[in-house]
């Protein structure tokens, strides 16, 4: 008997697995709404929309109708949906070694990390763990800087974060999470996190002593609407940071990866620990640690930390393939220009009164209009969009987005603002 079953009923089981979607995919979108929620826990709410298929900067729901994607899946999509060059790379990876733990390692996952060492321009020394999303990239940061606890008479017990800052949903990201709605149902979390007012660079001084073995800081806090912390800020951070002893951890889950124009946000300042996920894949689960410098690397050793899928194979091939397309496409430049461009159109509209950004990852504020409704009205227009409170509009397109594309929202904007006004 081979190893794998008859190559026969394998395609017919495959195809019955296909013909199940693809039936699905038939079903209306109110049919299919009405499935969602007997069959998936709630905690997303209602979803907008079924999406059955995606090329470029377009998805397509149940109903036929097409969007054009300006959130790319919450900064995820770095090279648009259904990439032929990513979707090839992921599927003959997959063919030829899929999953094998970490007690092996495979030539992807090797590859990813030399690269990662390499866009990151980190010292000699410096080394890279492999997680699946970036709350789980950022657990391991705080595990790694726990371990800077300082001595019995002189402890380090204390995390700074900053006001209004994100950094993901499972118990240790949660407790850097600023907003208290929604750490308070979880409690108790892990204690003792000081929220600072970001950009506040005397209140991080004062903050920052010999009691404190981290601050974590996201070089712009996507979540809370494209807030941007300066240059000036991200290197007083790392001297503070520095002179008292505590670790420095950029949170660059949402910006990293080309998002604002260049690899990372927070260049050229170099942390300690910077994490990574979203745009990472391109669509496909990877987190990752980078840490800097070979000091820090003694804080983790063999047995500390772990994880099954981190690092897969699959995952890995399918970083590379993201960050080598963004070289050869020369990418970086594109975002740099298509984000100014869109930001210097949006500040001419009437009804905005602040925009904000770098790159492809932009904000912009209304005047009278209800975000939540916009978000509504230009998704029955063909756009979607995403309210990050009640008065802002965030836009995180792939990076492989057109000026052309862009100015069709641009047109669109002022009709849909007074409807949701
Ligand atoms: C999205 C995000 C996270 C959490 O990432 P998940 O993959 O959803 O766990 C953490 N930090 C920042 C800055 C993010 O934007």
């Amino acid at each position: 008997m081979s190893e794998h079953a008859d190559p026969t009923t394998d395609s017919a089981l495959a195809g019955s697995a296909a013909a199940e979607v693809a039936g699905l995919s038939q079903l209306s979108s109110a049919a299919l709404a009405d499935r969602y929620s007997n069959s998936l826990l709630g905690v997303f709410g209602t979803p907008q929309r079924v999406l059955v298929r995606g090329s470029g900067c377009h998805v397509w729901d149940a109903d036929g109708n097409q969007y054009l994607d300006l959130l790319g899946g919450i900064a995820v999509n770095t090279l648009g949906h259904g990439h032929p060059l990513l979707a090839s790379v992921i599927s003959s990876q997959l063919a030829t070694l899929g999953h094998v733990s970490n007690f092996f390692t495979s030539p992807s996952q090797i590859a990813l990390a030399e690269k990662l060492l390499e866009i990151s321009a980190a010292p000699a020394g410096s080394k890279v763990f492999f997680a699946n999303s970036g709350t789980e990239a950022n657990e391991a940061a705080l595990k790694l800087t726990r371990r800077n606890a300082g001595t019995a008479d002189a402890p380090r017990t204390k995390v700074i974060a900053l006001e209004h800052a994100f950094h993901g949903r499972t118990l240790g990201a949660l407790s850097l999470t600023y907003k208290e709605k929604y750490r308070a149902p979880f409690a108790p979390l892990p204690e003792n996190v000081q929220w600072i007012e970001a950009g506040n660079i005397e209140a991080l001084r004062a903050a920052v002593d010999e009691t404190v073995s981290a601050v974590f800081i996201e070089p712009i806090q996507g979540e809370a609407g494209v807030r941007l912390l300066s240059a000036e800020y991200l290197a007083a951070a790392r001297q503070i940071t520095r002179e008292a002893g505590a670790l420095l951890v950029f949170d660059e889950v949402q910006t990293g990866m080309g998002r604002t124009g260049s690899f990372f946000a927070s260049a050229p300042v170099i942390p300690d620990v910077m994490t990574l996920a979203k745009g990472l894949g391109g669509g496909f689960p990877i987190g990752a640690m980078i840490v800097f410098g070979e000091e820090n690397t003694k804080w983790l050793a063999p047995g500390d930390h772990g994880t099954t899928f981190g690092g897969n194979p699959v995952a890995c091939a399918a970083g590379l393939a993201v960050i080598h397309t963004i070289e050869a496409q020369n990418l970086l430049a594109h975002v740099r220009a298509t984000g100014q461009w869109l930001r210097e159109q949006l500040a001419g509209i009437e009804d905005i009164c602040a925009v904000r950004g770098a790159g492809l990852l932009t904000a912009f504020e209304l005047v009278s209009a209800n975000a939540p409704k916009l978000v509504a009205a230009a998704l029955d227009a063909g756009f979607i969009v995403n309210a990050t409170d009640e008065q802002t509009i965030r836009l995180a397109p792939p990076l492989v987005i057109t000026t052309e594309q862009l100015g069709t929202l641009i047109a669109a904007l002022p009709q849909l603002i007074s409807a949701a006004s």
